[in-house]
């Protein structure tokens, strides 16, 4: 195929993918009030799970986990299961995708674009970049609109119409082009200069882009989707920095997101390191939580960042890296020797070689997917046990783990919270502050 051929090509394909996301897009529901599906907004206290002399555990568990309707229980639990096929959808999809861009050798005719475009080298990588997420975000459009926006809207999670769906896909491109550029251009510079070793020194470089990222995330990135903004209703932020204080915590504020504008998931986070770190809850849990709620949920966040949670993940992401790199010179190597001439890539150098490369991300990301959630869910267990310490609010600990079983099974089997779960489940997370209620039973007592 000549250039021209195959651009037109790659836009019939391109159009193909349009047309089906606004076809979609036709039949669009409504945004409305919480589904009837939803988990009760206010929870109370089972008796099995009041103080006593004969106070049990697990049948206190039960007990919560008896408050959830028939009907919220099998929405979650289908919304939850649907995307354990989700994640094996994408990978496919994405993967289709990459191998159209090699096999019609769209990536080199892109590559040969960005090289006539300007003679400065650096550029080359920049201008290739924007092409390529341009081209490939198009081409996972109808997958992109159905399960962040059809699935969503399905499950009562989303908030949004098309439009300002779309916006926000738009910013999330243009976001991707700037930082994604940048890190591109780093990684394919250490490559050109460093045959041998590149692959150690990439590892090092990823390192590094996404521990600046988690710093700039809280104040340039989240802003650009939603309004973050102090909190200051003394009745919710007194209990927080007072428990701040007692815990040794250095805030003064605490901060809130406009997260109702995209969807009605409770949540809160802790983000950034050094002087940038900071707690935000969102206004669906200031909203739909009680104050005891509230309370055990900034525990919990507190406890990520006494236990040094973000510095830790830095560390393990490093890890990761190192081992995911040695892969892909292995896989790099071994596609070029097979199908490089094919594809048309000069070498590891190349540009045209990251559809290849993301390849390899993709493969790595999916075999290991347990065990970034194992890692990730360890970390959210021991911040859960030293929440409920700091908070004290056992049954205000159960009540979130219920709102948060809107998006999360409760009650998954032991291989399947293992291989899925990046947070405990609902039934675990119920259990851990009912047994520390039991333990804890003269300080809970009226
Ligand atoms: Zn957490």
């Amino acid at each position: 195929m000549n250039l021209r051929s195959r651009l037109r090509h790659g836009l019939a394909v391109v159009c193909l993918s349009l047309i089906s996301a606004i076809a979609m897009a036709e039949t669009a529901p409504a945004p409305g009030a919480l589904p009837d599906t939803a988990m009760p907004s206010v929870i109370t206290v089972p008796p099995e799970a009041q103080p006593s002399a004969n106070f049990n555990a697990d049948a206190a568990t039960n007990a919560y986990l008896a408050e959830i309707p028939a009907t919220a229980k099998a929405r979650s639990d289908a919304y939850f299961e649907g995307g354990y096929w989700m994640i094996l959808w994408d990978f496919l999809y994405g993967a289709i995708v990459l191998l159209l861009v090699l096999n019609f050798r769209w990536s080199a005719t892109l590559r040969d674009f960005a090289e006539r475009v300007t003679r400065w080298k650096p550029v080359h990588t920049l201008v290739y970049w924007a092409e390529y997420t341009v081209l490939t975000t198009l081409l996972t459009i109808p997958l992109t609109v159905y399960e962040d926006y059809f699935r969503e809207h399905k499950y009562g999670l989303a908030t949004q119409t098309f439009g300002p769906w779309l916006m926000d896909q738009v910013k999330g491109l243009g976001v991707n082009i700037v930082l994604g550029g940048i890190l591109v251009a780093m990684l394919l510079g250490v490559v050109r200069r460093l045959p041998r070793t590149w692959w150690i020194w990439g590892a090092a470089v990823s390192t590094a882009f996404v521990a600046v990222v988690i710093l700039i995330v809280p104040v340039f990135i989240v802003p650009i989707f939603n309004k973050v903004t102090r909190l200051d209703d003394p009745k919710i932020t007194q209990p927080i920095l007072s428990m701040a204080r007692a815990n040794g915590i250095p805030v003064n504020d605490v901060f809130q997101v406009d997260a109702s504008k995209q969807t009605t998931r409770m949540s809160a986070n802790v983000s950034g390191f050094g002087r940038t770190m900071r707690i935000t809850l969102n206004d669906n849990l200031l909203r739909r939580g009680s104050p005891e709620e509230i309370q055990s949920v900034m525990g919990h966040e507190m406890g990520h960042y006494v236990l040094n949670h973000v510095y830790k993940s830095i560390v393990f992401f490093g890890i990761q890296f190192v081992i995911f790199f040695a892969f892909l010179r292995w896989g790099l190597e071994w596609s070029l020797r097979r199908s490089g001439e094919k594809w048309q890539i000069r070498g590891i150098g190349d540009t045209a070689v990251l559809p290849l490369a993301f390849l390899l991300v993709s493969i790595f990301g999916f075999v290991t997917t347990p065990i970034s959630n194992t890692i990730t869910r360890t970390q959210e267990h021991e911040a859960d046990m030293f929440g409920l310490n700091a908070s004290r609010q056992p049954d205000g600990f159960a009540q979130a783990a219920i709102h948060l079983g809107e998006y999360r099974k409760m009650s998954p089997g032991a291989v399947e919270e293992w291989i899925f779960y990046d947070h405990p489940s609902g039934r675990n997370r119920i259990h851990d502050a009912m047994v520390w209620k039991a333990e804890n039973l003269k300080i809970m007592s009226p």
